[in-house]
This record gives structure tokens, C-alpha cells and sequence, in this order.
């Protein structure tokens, strides 16, 4: 938006690269699908679709059909709704040649055979989709087959957790025990963590998301993504504030010695989470700006007083949010959360640039 004191510059060739280098895990018959739910993870879909699908993506999953919509605006790529099929909903799916990941039995009644569709089997998350046990039912009746059978991980981002390797063995099972041609059809398995894990994983479709935004699919070692994430803020005021004198709103930190001040306009309305306060980091020239005291609604205030080496910020100038020194992923980490939550929260005011 205009003039304001926040910027996100969305890098399109790394979301690019990392979307090849996803496609460069997996064989030559498996597809990358494109998990764009969210806006694109916050990222806005108007800029992550188009490069995707000019990476060669052809294939998308959103959450709601309403995204489906948006996206159905920017490509003619088959479109998958996570969150299934609403009664009522099927004629606009059919309309807007949108497929539906069923969840349950009601929605597996209610598909219309000329609907095409995905089967979700719910192999420990419970959470949504069909429970191991009851998917022969529905495959003994069914009115047609699904385009693609799926299932979910819930810790593939643990490379120490069992879980993922129990959860394959309880898909595969499920789907031994169904008749023949429901073996025969297409399987998805892995998110972003998952295509790195265990390549007998990959199957015919893989579903990445928080990966090609460049947050690190394998935790436990360095990140394999490049950052696809800039965001800068604008520092509105400077001040020297006096020894013993306190920051912000409940006066939660106390000065020990004099200290040079940045305040800068961002807060927790963009998105920049209040667990961050007297905790989290700015970056100026690759120093950490540590924030003082709270994080409020459209403000931070950071210490700019130990800085090395480098000019002095002074009013106008912008200082790193995310970049080249605060990943997402450190960042969540000071935030006391997980990057999916930082970008999916990024902020709906600040100015968007892609380049
Ligand atoms: C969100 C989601 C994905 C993508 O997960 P990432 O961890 O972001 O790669 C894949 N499959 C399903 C079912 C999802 O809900």
C-alpha cells in the first residue's frame, strides 16, 4: 500500500528454483503439485501462481473453495479443495472444474459420479479423512473411482519420529486390502519434509507448500530452499531514551545505561507476533537490533545503541525483518512459533513487490 512503512518483496526466480530443485527429488513420473492454500502462504497468489506454473507446476491444492476460485482466475491447471465437498457444493465445483479431496463418507455419498475426486485417508492425524477401516465400504460402492488417493504426515518434519514410515505402511496396507482398481490409482503422500525423508514416499504425486516459500523442510539439517521472503520495515523515529527510564507499553523493560532507540512501523497487526516482544530481532548491515520492551499494534521499538562497523540508521532508512540475516525460520523460532505461522500471518497492509 502506499507509502507504507513496510515492504515485502516476494523473490519469483527463488520460488522458482525452489520448485525445480523440489521436482529434482523426485522421479521422472512423479508430479509437484503445488500447495498454495492460504493465499499462498501469505505470500499472495497472484504472483506465487503464475511463477509457479511457469516453473512447471500443473497441479494446485487450496484449503476452500473460495481459493480455488481466486486461483481459478490465474491458471487452468487442475485445482484440488482440501477441506472437501459442501452439500450443495457440487454443481460450482463442477462449473469451475475444481476437484475435491473427500473426508468423509457424506461427502463420498454426495460426489456425483461425473465429479472427478481425490480420497483422503486419514492414517494417524485424525484430524480429516477417511479412517483406514472404512475405506473398503465406500470402495465396494463406489459410483467411480477417485483420480488420486491421499493421505497426510503429522511429523515428517522429525527426522528422529517413526511416524512417517508407521503412516506409509498403514496407507499401503489400506489400499492392498481394497479391490483392484483402487490399487491401480494414483497415490500422494508427501508434503514439503516428506519428499526428503524416504524417496518409496514419493509415489506418483508430491504436495508440497511451506518448502517452496523457503522455510527449511529438514529441520535437523541446514536449509536445502532458498529464501523467497524479504520484508522490511521503515524506522519512523529516532530518540536517545535516558538510564533508568522505561520502553513502551507496561513499562516491561528498564534502561541500564543510555541507549539509542529505532522506533519502526510495524506491529502485531502486520503479523509480527506479541511473543516477540524484548525477545525477537531486527537486522541492520547483518547486527541484530534487539526489540525493547512490547511489540504493539503498529509499532516496535528496537536498540540500534551497539552497533559496529556500520552507519548509523537514521530515520527513513528500513531495517531486515526477513532476509539474508533473519530467515523465517529463525525468526518463528524467536517468535516462539513455526514459519508456516510467520508468512501465512505476513502483513495485509504492507507494500507487496515481486522481482
Ligand atoms: C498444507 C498441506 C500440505 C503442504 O504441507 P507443507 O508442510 O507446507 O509442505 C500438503 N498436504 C496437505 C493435506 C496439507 O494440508
Amino acid at each position: 500500500m502506499k507509502h507504507s512503512p513496510t515492504r515485502i518483496i516476494i523473490n519469483t526466480s527463488a520460488l522458482q528454483g525452489n520448485y525445480k530443485f523440489l521436482t529434482s527429488k523426485v522421479g521422472q513420473t512423479c508430479q509437484t503439485a503445488a500447495v498454495v492454500k492460504a493465499n499462498g502462504y501469505g505470500l499472495g497468489v497472484d504472483v506465487v501462481v503464475p511463477a509457479l506454473e511457469q516453473a512447471g507446476a500443473k497441479f494446485f491444492y487450496v484449503a476452500h473453495f473460495a481459493e480455488a476460485l481466486t486461483v481459478r482466475q490465474l491458471t487452468s491447471a487442475p485445482i484440488a479443495v482440501l477441506g472437501g465437498l459442501p452439500r450443495g457444493a457440487a454443481d460450482d465445483y463442477k462449473n469451475n472444474r475444481i476437484v475435491p479431496v473427500l473426508n468423509t463418507a457424506e461427502e463420498i455419498t454426495n460426489c456425483p459420479a461425473d465429479l472427478p475426486a481425490i480420497w483422503h485417508i486419514d492414517t494417524g492425524m485424525n484430524r480429516l479423512g477417511l479412517s483406514v477401516n472404512e475405506v473398503s465400504t465406500f470402495a465396494s460402492q463406489a459410483k467411480s473411482l477417485p483420480i488420486l488417493m491421499m493421505t497426510h504426515f503429522t511429523s515428517s518434519d522429525d527426522a528422529q519420529s517413526s511416524h512417517a514410515a508407521e503412516q506409509v505402511r498403514k496407507f499401503n496396507d489400506c489400499i492392498a486390502g481394497l479391490p483392484k482398481p483402487f490399487q491401480l490409482i494414483p497415490q500422494s503422500i508427501c508434503n514439503s519434509s516428506g519428499i526428503f525423508r524416504n524417496e518409496n514416499w514419493h509415489r506418483a504425486q508430491t504436495r508440497p507448500g511451506v518448502a517452496l516459500y523457503g522455510a527449511n523442510p529438514t529441520p535437523e539439517t541446514k536449509n536445502p530452499m532458498s529464501p523467497v521472503v524479504t520484508m522490511e520495515t521503515r524506522i519512523l523515529q529516532i530518540r536517545t531514551a535516558r538510564a533508568g527510564e522505561t520502553v513502551g507499553y507496561n513499562q516491561t523493560e528498564t534502561l541500564e545505561k543510555d541507549t539509542l532507540l529505532a522506533t519502526v512501523g510495524l506491529g502485531y497487526a502486520d503479523g509480527f507476533l506479541r511473543s516477540g516482544s524484548s525477545r525477537a530481532k531486527l537486522y541492520w548491515h547483518g547486527q541484530p537490533c534487539k526489540i525493547m520492551g512490547r511489540v504493539s499494534m503498529d509499532l516496535i521499538v528496537v536498540d540500534i545503541n551497539n552497533l559496529k562497523n556500520c552507519p548509523t540508521p537514521k530515520q527513513g532508512d528500513h531495517l531486515e525483518v526477513l532476509g539474508n540475516h533473519q530467515s523465517v525460520d529463525q525468526l518463528a523460532k524467536d517468535l516462539g512459533t513455526i514459519s508456516y505461522e510467520v508468512i501465512t500471518s505476513l502483513s495485509q497492509r504492507a507494500e507487496r513487490l515481486a522481482r
